[in-house]
């Protein structure tokens, strides 16, 4: 499906079967030959600006490949703000539950990436993101029902924006019978680990990275073997389905009443990483939502990631569905 089927389904009042609940952060990202010491100015190679935040960066993942998806989240008052929303229309993305904050500045993200090695160092300024409260979420959207509405069948969210609002929209989204999706990204502090584990039984499908997953399991995560360990821990604590993203390495699916499989990465050459667990997250559900199983949905967004680490930037580095081998549009 193209763009302009998605924004024609948009209108003739189809409306969206995934939702994302999350950050909208502008990335300035500079190209460096190594990430700075401590007290050490660096001059960068070149630098480029980019729409980024792991919420928006999830749904711009989807949108490219023609799923009917919206954005919840907020923006500043600031033509950063204005940019952010055109930029959501462009990818096929409804923007009717994207707020402003009228004093605020829209989030950023400062980005260092190594040309070497193709590592990031990120820096994350929330700024209108803070005022995405549980409280103002509710008041704003008819305690949720604006777009956890009867189309929407799959819930997708982050660790980017107040823990609290996340955690509230994810158990409200299960009782509602909606498949929940959490990326624990980015890595969540001891003491979030804490307020977000009996929050786990209302995931259908937990999602992290390595470093997450270690994280919340307390387990040291560094392979295959080692994240199938984890993912049966992840599923001991009451989640459903995990699937552990591995780099380089791939990813761990661990399906309820299935062993764990590790999947290996495809073999490329990565040029930025940047925002490739997020390419993951958001092809994954965009095919889920289109039919496939989560093994089959979990093989494409193993495509469409490593597809979008041979690009420099973040969405702009995410596939169309042209750009794909025919098996994956
Ligand atoms: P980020 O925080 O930058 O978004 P992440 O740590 O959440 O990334 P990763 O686990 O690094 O996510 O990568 C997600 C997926 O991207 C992997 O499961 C794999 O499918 C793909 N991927 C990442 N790096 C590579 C690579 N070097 N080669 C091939 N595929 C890759």
């Amino acid at each position: 499906m193209n763009r302009l089927h998605v924004l024609e389904s948009h209108e003739g009042g189809n409306g969206p079967t995934v939702v994302v609940v999350g950050s909208c952060f502008l990335d300035y990202i500079a190209y460096v030959d190594r990430i700075p010491r401590i007290g050490e100015t660096l001059t960068s190679k070149s630098f480029s600006k980019g729409f980024g935040g792991k919420g928006a960066n999830q749904a711009v993942a989807a949108g490219r490949l023609g799923a009917r998806v919206a954005m919840v989240g907020i923006v500043g008052s600031d033509g950063d703000g204005d940019e952010y929303i055109a930029n959501f229309k462009r990818n096929g993305v409804d923007t009717t539950n994207v707020y402003r904050e009228r004093n605020g500045a829209t989030g950023l993200a400062m980005i260092f990436v190594d040309t070497k090695t193709s590592n990031n160092e990120i820096v994350i300024c929330p700024n209108a993101t803070h005022a995405l409260t549980t409280e103002f979420l509710r008041r704003q959207s008819d305690n949720y029902n604006r777009f956890l509405s009867q189309s929407c069948r799959f819930l997708i969210c982050q660790n980017e924006i107040p823990l609290e609002t996340t955690l509230d929209v994810l158990r409200e989204a299960h009782k509602r019978g909606i498949y929940t999706v959490f990326n624990s990204a980015p890595a969540p502090s001891p003491a979030e680990v804490g307020i977000i584990k009996p929050f786990l039984p209302y995931v259908s499908l937990f999602c992290p990275n390595e470093v997450e997953a270690a994280m919340i399991t307390g387990l040291e995560v560094s392979d295959g073997a080692s994240a199938a360990k984890a993912a049966k821990a992840l599923q001991a604590l009451g989640v459903r389905n995990v699937v552990i993203t591995l780099g380089a390495q791939g990813y761990v699916i661990c399906e309820k009443g299935s062993e764990p499989m590790h999947a290996p990465g495809l073999r490329v050459k990565a040029v930025d990483t940047t925002g490739a667990g997020d390419s993951f997250v958001g092809s994954m559900v965009f095919y889920m939502s289109k039919g496939m199983s989560l093994s089959e949905a979990c093989r494409q967004a193993n495509v469409c990631a490593a597809f979008s680490v041979q690009r420099k930037g973040t969405q702009s580095s995410y596939p169309r569905p042209d750009e794909l081998p025919a098996d994956a549009r």
